[in-house]
């Protein structure tokens, strides 16, 4: 038997129960992993609040995420022992996910632990962590330098949002962070490595199709008018790399800073990103971000306490990242 949170329906509303559940109901997979940590990413707020439709068949295991140690494998590639990483997928959506003591999975799905790290730290990056990596690697690829000017990182108290910060400023960035909770969050942002904060209704206006230069980069987690009117605001030639929608999925923007200023967006997805890929950003994001952000930014919570964070994170409540200690 094995312990998980388990979402189901009643009348259309989801219900999120902590279970024992016997190891024969674990989906197929050619892996068992004794999982020792998942994290809580928005996308799991939504699952687990049912406010968003992520998740189409009941019973589900929620957790997008997952570390732990693999017990069983049919494949080659992985062993009895072996220390692995989960993130994407669709694990947590439409297959059991991390939110358990036990998860069984594709062999294809699994990053084997980079040197140097351990599930809890895994997790403290976690997806939102690894998307940050990609969204700055995009950036820099596009030919984005500290030169260049400002970078600016929207929903900056958020997982995606706090590790962009991070690394941008362990790059040499001078980092914008943009929050709707400045009075808060704006000292820890600081001591993150942001060298402004900016409130969030600043940039929640509705803009003019183009406005007064301010961004060489942008890490946008938040979509909406805040990524419209950062898009007005690009310098010329900037690069936007966009992953997310916590402000709400329209983009109600214009052509005119892709075809007058010649500005980049950048689409980032960590779900279906190609293994040799995550594999690189697993590398660099552990070797980027420092210590100081997973004393900083992390707290640890157990299943039970899921039901009430899932709650927070999807009104904008939790900062930094949440480690869930199976
Ligand atoms: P978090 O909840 O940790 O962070 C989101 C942040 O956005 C909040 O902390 C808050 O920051 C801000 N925010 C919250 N609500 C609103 C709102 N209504 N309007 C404007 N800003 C708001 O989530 P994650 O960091 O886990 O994820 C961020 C986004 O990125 C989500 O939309 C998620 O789905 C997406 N994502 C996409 C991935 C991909 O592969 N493309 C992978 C991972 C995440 P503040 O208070 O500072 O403003």
């Amino acid at each position: 038997m094995f312990k998980a949170l388990v979402l189901t329906q009643l009348d259309k509303q989801t219900q999120a129960d902590v279970k024992l559940l016997p190891e024969s109901e674990l989906p197929e997979g050619d892996v068992l992993v004794e999982v020792s940590y998942s994290s809580l990413n928005y996308k799991d707020g939504l699952a687990i609040t049912g406010l968003g439709k992520i998740i189409r068949e009941f019973p589900m295991v929620p957790g997008i995420d997952f570390a732990g140690v693999v017990s069983e494998s049919a494949d080659p590639r992985f062993q009895p022992g072996d220390e692995v990483i989960l993130t994407g997928w669709g694990v947590g959506e439409n297959h059991w996910g991390g939110m358990a003591e036990k998860a069984r999975v594709k062999a294809d799905w699994l990053v084997p632990m980079p040197k140097g790290c351990d599930a809890a730290k895994a997790m403290m990056i976690g997806t939102a962590g690894l998307t940050a990596m990609l969204c700055v690697q995009a950036l820099r690829q596009a030919g984005v330098t500290p030169e260049d000017g400002d970078v600016l990182v929207t929903g900056a108290s958020g997982g995606v949002g706090s590790v962009a910060v991070t690394l941008l400023a362990q790059l040499g960035y001078r980092v914008v962070a943009s929050s709707g909770r400045v009075e808060v969050n704006g000292d820890w942002l600081t001591a993150l490595g942001a060298s402004e904060v900016i409130d969030r209704s600043e940039l929640e206006q509705d803009s003019r199709p183009l406005e007064k230069q301010r961004w060489a980069g942008v890490v946008d987690t938040v979509g909406n008018k805040v990524l419209a009117t950062a898009l007005a605001q690009m310098k010329y030639g900037g690069s936007a790399a966009i992953c997310g929608l916590a402000g709400g999925f329209a983009l109600p923007t214009t052509v005119m800073p892709f075809i007058l200023r010649g500005v980049n967006l950048l689409g980032i997805d960590s779900v279906a990103c190609p293994i040799e890929k995550r594999v690189k950003a697993w590398e660099q994001v552990l070797e980027l971000l420092p210590e100081q952000y997973y004393q900083q930014a992390c707290q640890t919570i157990g299943l039970e306490q899921l039901g009430e964070y899932a709650g927070n994170i999807v009104k904008g409540k939790v900062t930094g990242r949440v480690l869930v200690k199976v």
